[in-house]
């Protein structure tokens, strides 16, 4: 269930293709993606090189208000 859902962006996220050569980036990577560009299935893409990286698209002061808020929390 968790791995299934690393395929697919949280809201106001979007993830990046695992594979190094590849700069796709989308809410979803999909299995059509994987196979169209990779000629592998979205789970051999996962195993050999892991999952999507998750790619944030918070604006800068976003981000930097969240970390203020998360050192105060530590
Ligand atoms: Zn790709």
């Amino acid at each position: 269930m968790a791995e299934k859902f690393n395929w697919y962006a949280p809201s106001s996220e979007l993830l990046k293709c695992p594979v190094p050569s590849c700069n796709h980036i989308g809410s979803i990577i999909t299995k059509i993606h994987c196979r169209l560009e990779h000629g592998m299935t979205r789970d051999e893409v996962g195993k050999m090189y892991g999952m999507p990286k998750r790619v944030l698209t918070y604006s800068e002061n976003q981000i930097k208000a969240r970390d203020a808020e998360w050192m105060n929390i530590i």
